[in-house]
């Protein structure tokens, strides 16, 4: 079994301890602990969180970064996405530009991510190489294809499925299947115990174009046609009434918050204070790369802060502590992981360097990682006990040749 033992780093809640990983749980947490380790590291002058969940993206999208910028969401998608998509997308591409994503989530603290888009094969052996937990969602897309031949695939990443790399089903959204492979899908994911991800009511034409042919909101319609539960995340959720945050709430079902791609796309800043204050549980995304432009969870903590605190014109809206929370806790809830920094933990975790001129001095480093950070502090990602990224690169892939294979598709 691995052992390692991180020495003298600040916890988030302000003591100074050692922590002791063997195999993939945390062992023990205390001052001056011995003992035998195979891998010691210095946590001086650094800050240990539990690794960041980004629960809604599109890993393979980092090869469309700044592609199509400074577009209105459906012009975006219509107009240039799918268009890239229909030109580029293959195994291939789709490999290479998740490994770029995951060299991109390790390096800036991201130790799990839930992704939606196609070859999701290729996803889970990226995943698998760098050793970064997926949740693959296959897209199910009734409009390109029939919901039970997409099924098919999902049924062999199922077969595939490891300890990192697992399986989610998603239909991409509302208006891209139709009310039967909404619940067929919603079928197949209850048959076999997984969780159902949807984007939905993420801008103002969306909800208003399918109300005109449906007479319901989105959510309010996934509710209607039995798909929301407390197996259900929805991606987004930016325009939704009280009532269906009522629906959210009642269902047990998820939201994954996704700041800075919305705001990106001029899509509007979704109600995460009231979300909160009826008890949805609330995670963080950062959506696709097209849409954002990186991957970085820390910055899309502090987004999510500065937004709330400018739509509500109240700073004490919402807080730091709470959005780590939507970053970490709610996600491990949501996903059924049981991570975090306590003994017997599962050990996904991420060491910030608190050595930086813009993070000192340090009166409390939470609030420096949300408010003065960035991915670029992390020194240290650890996924499932295994040290992935160790502050200089991600193990056990040639960042060199991604950057290259990447490079190359445009070439
Ligand atoms: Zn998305």
């Amino acid at each position: 079994m691995t052992s390692v033992l991180i020495k003298d780093v600040a916890l988030p809640w302000g003591e100074k301890a050692d922590v002791s990983v063997i195999g993939n749980r945390i062992a023990e947490i205390g001052r001056r602990i011995s003992g035998e380790h195979e891998h010691v590291v210095d946590g001086r002058g650094c800050l240990l969180i539990p690794g960041l969940v980004n629960t809604h993206t599109h890993a393979a999208m980092t090869g469309f970064r700044g592609i199509a910028d400074d577009l209105p969401l459906q012009e975006w998608l219509e107009g240039h996405i799918w268009p890239a998509e229909k030109e580029k997308v293959n195994p291939e591409f789709v490999y290479w530009n998740t490994l770029l994503a995951c060299v991109e989530m390790l390096r800036s603290g991201t130790t799990g991510f839930v992704d939606m888009y196609f070859h999701e094969d290729k996803v889970m052996q990226a995943s698998e190489k760098t050793g970064i937990r997926v949740w693959a969602g296959e897209g199910i897309l009734g409009v390109m294809e029939p919901v039970d031949r997409t099924l098919d695939r999902v049924k062999s990443l199922l077969d595939n499925a490891t300890e990192l790399a697992r399986v989610i089903v998603t239909p991409h959204s509302v208006y891209g299947c139709s009310e039967e492979e909404l619940v067929r899908a919603k079928e197949f994911a209850e048959e076999r115990g997984l969780l159902l991800q949807i984007h939905a009511a993420e801008n103002m034409t969306e909800v208003k174009e399918f109300m005109e042919k449906t007479g319901m909101r989105p959510v309010e319609y996934l509710h209607a046609i039995g798909v929301l539960d407390n197996r259900t995340m929805i991606a987004h959720g930016v325009w939704v009434t009280d009532q269906e945050i009522g629906l959210l709430k009642e269902a047990g079902a998820s939201v994954s918050h996704n700041p800075e791609s919305n705001a990106k796309l001029g899509s509007g800043v979704a109600p995460v204070v009231e979300y909160l204050r009826e008890g949805v549980n609330v995670t963080l995304g950062t959506d696709g790369c097209a849409s954002n432009n990186n991957l970085d969870m820390v910055q899309e903590m502090r987004t999510a802060l500065f937004l709330q605190k400018a739509l509500h014109k109240d700073p004490s809206c919402l807080k730091a502590e709470q959005v780590f929370k939507m970053a970490t806790e709610n996600a491990y809830r949501t996903l059924g992981l049981d991570a975090g920094i306590f003994e017997g933990a599962l050990a996904d975790l991420v060491l910030v360097s608190l050595k930086k001129p813009h993070m000192q001095p340090v009166h409390d480093a939470l609030s420096n990682l949300v408010y003065s950070g960035s991915g670029s502090d992390v020194v240290m990602t650890m996924v499932n006990g295994r040290i992935a990224y160790d502050g200089e690169r991600v193990l056990g892939v040639d960042e060199q040749e991604v950057l290259e294979k990447v490079k190359g598709f445009w070439e």
